[in-house]
């Protein structure tokens, strides 16, 4: 990081969390975050990882709201594109942005689609030479170009840039034929925004249960997995390039709707409530292998006040 950031930032980013105050009871059966000092770094693991439970929660939310007051469906779409070299990835990410807003502005779609939520993921494959996992993985690509386990990987240093997305559509897209566009179509569509026939594979699915469905978890995770990001300096540095200031989580149309009703408070009544009693702060700090922890009971105004504070289920519980 350090070439990348002032010493302000490196700080930040090596004591992230290093205080951390938890509501909890005498037992310390439950626990909340209180207060932490979180870097808010989007390639420091701790914050993104708290940042991807946060977000879940909040799409989670907004799905079941659209659905309730506004009565949508979902889908949840997988767009790709063929891999490319560090050196090309930016330009890229920006040729793929384009083509993603293209795809949505489409006449057909603009009918039947009425917003999204999308996150753009990178993937990296820094495998020199083909293991007998990876063999497995993509057994059909290897076996059509002739390549064996142990034979140099084509796909070595590569970067591959897709999008996730959860796409509102009325009811019936499903039910009307003049509605629905088949997955075939979406390929076709992809294809001529990317303007490039090479793409084999676009994903399209229904999303059945809205409130707990993976399509959740994948827009809320990481747009570059641990493994991939801190693989090497030159790895990490080409993915920082990448994504440094980027707006990696897009909402458009009714989903931007909802994000905005969502952050005003107006959907609160769908939260989760909260039913634990906080009656104790545990503080903790970091003494280079472990948390060095206190707890003491909270004050009657403390109690009054952080137990109102929690009602609601927000964010996730607790860096363990
Ligand atoms: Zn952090």
């Amino acid at each position: 990081m350090e070439k990348h950031v002032p010493i302000k930032s490196i700080v930040r980013f090596e004591t992230c969390s290093d205080y951390i105050s938890h509501l909890t009871n005498a037992e310390m059966s439950v626990k909340r975050v209180h207060k932490t000092n979180a870097c808010e770094n989007r390639f420091c693991p701790i914050c993104t990882w708290k940042t991807a439970k946060k977000d879940a929660i909040k799409l989670s939310v907004m799905l079941k709201a659209v659905k309730e007051i506004e009565g949508k469906e979902f889908l949840f779409l997988t767009l790709t594109s063929p891999n490319c070299g560090a050196g090309e990835l930016i330009e890229e990410l920006d040729r793929f942005n384009k083509a993603v807003s293209k795809l949505f502005r489409r006449r057909n779609v603009q009918r039947v689609v009425k917003g999204y939520v999308r996150k753009i993921e990178v993937t990296t494959d820094q495998e020199q030479y083909i293991t007998e996992k990876v063999f497995k993985r993509k057994k059909d690509y290897f076996e059509m170009r002739g390549l064996k386990v142990g034979d140099p990987n084509p796909t070595y240093n590569t970067y591959n840039p897709h999008v996730h997305a959860i796409v509102v559509v009325n009811k019936s897209y499903f039910n009307k034929p003049s509605d629905f566009l088949s997955k075939k179509k979406w390929l076709e569509m992809w294809q001529e925004c990317m303007e490039d026939k090479s793409i084999t594979q676009v994903d399209v699915k229904k999303v059945q249960d809205s409130a707990n469905s993976n399509a959740v978890l994948e827009i809320a995770k990481y747009s570059a997995k641990g493994s991939d990001l801190y693989h090497s300096e030159t790895v990490f540095d080409t993915f920082y390039k990448a994504l440094k200031g980027r707006q990696l989580l897009v909402f458009s149309g009714m989903m931007s709707d909802y994000a905005k009703k969502y952050e005003k408070g107006d959907l609160d009544r769908l939260k989760e409530k909260n039913e634990d009693v906080y009656t104790h702060l545990l503080r903790s700090l970091w003494k280079g292998s472990k948390y060095d922890s206190k707890l003491r009971e909270l004050s009657p105004e403390e109690f009054e006040e952080f137990n109102k504070q929690a009602e609601l289920i927000e964010e996730s519980d607790g860096v363990e």
